[in-house]
């Protein structure tokens, strides 16, 4: 589903509203062209539960890698078991993984950059573009604090080359923002966050940060070049 609105004026929209007035606004103008992806963080868990609890006609959707720590499925059956809802699974393409792997071994990523962009576009990458099909407005925990990168981004977004809005309804709200409504609301949260994880994503990929570090620094730590993005929010 394309938009005839101009990132602008959906902007005006949406600006100022709260992430519950936004979404209302959003699905009056998209009824079945929203989508959003969780990984199931922090700020993924807040805007699951405020889907969830509204019973608002958004899409939610998984990513799994097949990589994932034990600890992230732990986290998404709780949720589903608390909300009793759908959260639809994508998993990648098992013939270009089965050849990756065999060609490669299974931790490829860690001998060459280029290795890694190629796991995560196969485990990844491929299949968000397939969730995000036929789709007017992707929704993201993104916040603007998390690392240089998300700073320079803005709460809503046009994305030429996947041709779709991306909102980002928690861009303003600070990491304790996100911590005392986890806690205020009693949602199901991954373990690791109390462990020093911040930004989870796969398993052989992530990694504890010390305070002060970068939200996304325990995130493929062995590469130098500061680019710490899997692909899938980089235009
Ligand atoms: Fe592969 Fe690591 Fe990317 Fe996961 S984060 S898709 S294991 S390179």
């Amino acid at each position: 589903m394309k938009s005839n609105l101009k990132l602008s004026e959906l902007n005006s929209l949406v600006k100022g509203k709260s992430v519950e007035e936004s979404f209302k606004i959003l699905i009056n103008l998209y009824p079945d062209g929203l989508i959003f992806t969780t990984s199931f963080g922090f700020e993924d868990q807040v805007i699951t539960h405020i889907i969830f609890q509204n019973n608002f006609p958004i899409k939610v959707v998984t990513l799994d890698t097949g990589r994932l720590f034990p600890e992230t499925y732990k986290v998404f059956s709780e949720t589903v078991n608390k909300y009793k809802k759908k959260i639809i699974v994508f998993f990648p393409e098992y013939t270009s993984i089965e050849k990756m792997v065999t060609e490669k071994g299974p931790f490829s990523f860690y001998y060459s950059k280029e290795n890694r962009l190629e796991c995560c576009r196969l485990r990844k990458v491929v299949p968000l573009n397939r969730a995000l099909e036929d789709k007017t407005c992707w929704i993201s925990g993104i916040r603007s604090d998390q690392s240089d990168n998300r700073s320079m981004m803005s709460r809503l977004e046009y994305d030429e080359e996947k041709q779709l809005f991306k909102f980002h309804p928690l861009f303003h709200w600070t990491f304790t923002d996100v911590e005392d409504y986890i806690k205020k609301n009693d949602i199901p949260y991954n373990p690791l966050h109390d462990k020093g994880f911040v930004s989870i994503g796969c398993e052989p990929c992530t990694r504890a940060v010390t305070d002060g570090e970068d939200f996304r620094s325990g995130r493929w730590w062995w590469e130098y070049d500061g680019q710490k993005e899997c692909g899938c929010h980089l235009k």
